[in-house]
């Protein structure tokens, strides 16, 4: 299990448990917030690779976040998702617009949620390795000092 830091920003209590029991399934580390103000609240001590960005939310809606959030140095880096309403046509764009890397339809296909969340984990990886994406291994175990050792003492001997 990977147990990367992933923030679900959803205010639909039903969707909200869904995403989180699919992420939960994959072994993330993952924390839940209903609002902006909270996800704000959340991120002064939480370092989430990913975000999962509900666009509609009660108060300042998930666009007006993300772009406080891509404007801000100690939050740029993360991977944003837009979650936007399959009927809104134009939500797609304006998350593009509003600096998301890319979105997501709902209802969320429990199908498909999963990969696209690996995906976007998996870019974020290959960029602190400073690789490109087809070079890491998303499933690869953290490396293993003690096997490092064990190879260069055999080396050695
Ligand atoms: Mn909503």
């Amino acid at each position: 299990m990977s147990g990367e830091p992933i923030l679900l920003i959803e205010d639909n209590a039903a969707n909200a448990a869904l995403i989180l029991f699919l992420l939960t399934e994959g072994g993330y580390d993952v924390r839940v917030a209903v609002d902006a103000r909270a996800a704000l609240t959340e991120l002064e001590n939480f370092r989430p690779w990913l975000i999962l960005m509900d666009v509609q939310l009660p108060g300042m809606d998930g666009l007006e976040l993300t772009r406080r959030l891509k404007a801000d140095d100690r939050t740029r880096e993360i991977c944003i998702v837009a979650l936007t309403a399959y009927a809104m046509k134009g939500d797609a764009q304006r998350a593009r617009d509003a600096g998301c890397d890319d979105y997501i339809t709902k209802p969320i296909d429990t199908r498909t949620f999963p990969g696209v969340v690996k995906t976007h984990l998996r870019r974020r990886v290959a960029a602190i390795r400073g690789t490109t994406e087809k070079e890491v291994e998303p499933d690869s175990a953290p490396m293993d000092p003690s096997a490092r050792l064990r190879d260069g003492s055999a080396r050695r001997g």
